[in-house]
């Protein structure tokens, strides 16, 4: 029996995926092997990468004009990568609203010029900023977002307009494939697999054509946006089962419907949440503005910290699991990801609003 698994990542994947990996793990379509055994240059994989490729396409309504990568080295991997290959000795702006977004700020700087566009961590990244705080730089090479902090619990449901002509670029690791995004207002997104994508080890990154061709001479050709792109993302062997397990995921999204239909569960599940938490009188809290709640990642904080371990003493328990708040914040962290199901989320508020009747 599976338990409720709340992790941030790697985190729940959908267990009929999961039983089909599982019954062609020996044996892919009669081939007397599995995808993990099979040369990545051959007709069978070269077929997975193409179906993954065009059903991401599908879901997402990525225009032509974008090319698709299945990558390795994570998103902090593309931390780097970015400014190597879009900075073309210019200046790139960061917008930092939490812990992933500032880390991707620091990882630019060696590259070059980086500025700080804005900065919402004078509020402990409770928050978004607003537009008149924004300084931001019309020249710059790209605007660098983070859509979803997963570990601040902040997603950003109006993005930020830049300026014109600069690209948008957004890790989205933490809520891709969660809800429609029109990726034509972004130059660059990427996401690390291991939330809604997949197994960890791949990141998929999409890029809009004109943003290829201006990497930095000394851009390894792995780094190389416009190289992985020109060779299919197989300049060297790709995570072939990430990819793989990938492609079911999406096959799986469009059978729910699409992310239209995605997101009407997410809202579903995070609300519940929420209202749980508002419904408490205070035993539980969340920190984050109402307007910029993750739908994604729902950190909360117990009135009485002391508490903490008794509650994650009794959701385990009740086989929910994942539950312990990121040390920088505190508290509990419930990450309800496209493969968490309503009846877990369910488990957690009976768990919040009998603790709380018991404790309170
Ligand atoms: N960005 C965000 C928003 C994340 O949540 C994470 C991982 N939790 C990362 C970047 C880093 O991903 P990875 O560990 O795959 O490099």
């Amino acid at each position: 029996m599976r338990i409720f698994n709340f992790s941030a990542g790697p985190a729940v994947l959908p267990t009929t995926v999961l039983e089909q990996v599982r019954d062609e793990l020996l044996d892919w379509r009669g081939r007397g092997m599995g995808i993990m055994e099979m040369s990545h240059r051959g007709k069978d994989f070269s077929g997975v990468i193409a179906e993954a490729e065009a059903d991401l396409r599908e879901l997402m309504g990525i225009p032509a004009n974008y090319k698709v990568l299945f990558l390795q080295g994570g998103a902090t991997q593309q931390f780097a990568q970015i400014p190597m290959n879009l900075l073309a000795g210019r200046s790139a702006d960061y917008i930092v609203t939490g812990a992933w977004s500032k880390k991707a700020y620091k990882e630019a700087q060696p590259f070059g010029a980086v500025r700080l566009a804005g900065s919402t961590e004078a509020d402990a990244f409770t928050r978004l900023p607003r537009a008149d705080e924004l300084k931001l730089d019309p020249q710059a090479a790209y605007l660098h977002i983070c859509t979803n902090e997963t570990i601040h619990g902040v997603e950003m449901f109006d993005v930020p307009e830049a300026p014109a002509g600069v690209p948008l670029v957004a890790d989205m690791s933490s809520h891709i494939l969660s809800r429609p995004m029109d990726v034509s207002r972004y130059g660059l997104i990427y996401a690390g697999a291991q939330k809604n994508i997949g197994p960890a080890g791949l990141v998929i990154v999409i890029v809009r054509e004109d943003l290829l061709g201006k990497a930095s001479a000394i851009t390894p050709g792995v780094m190389n946006y416009a190289v992985m792109a020109e060779h299919g993302s197989m300049l060297n062997t790709p995570p072939t089962f990430g990819i793989y397990l990938a492609g079911l995921i999406f096959k799986d999204l469009k059978a729910q419907g699409g992310l239209a239909a995605v997101e009407q569960s997410n809202i579903a599940k995070a609300s519940k949440l929420y209202d749980a938490i508002a419904a408490s009188g205070g035993f539980y809290r969340n920190p984050v503005e109402l307007s910029a709640r993750s739908r994604m990642n729902v950190p909360f904080t117990l009135a009485n910290p002391a508490l903490d371990a008794d509650f994650l003493a009794e959701a385990a328990e009740l086989r929910l699991s994942g539950l312990k708040g990121h040390k920088s914040v505190g508290g509990m962290r419930a990450s309800i990801y496209n493969a968490m199901s309503l009846e877990g989320v369910d488990a957690l508020v009976a768990l919040m609003q009998d603790f709380a009747a018991r404790k309170g």
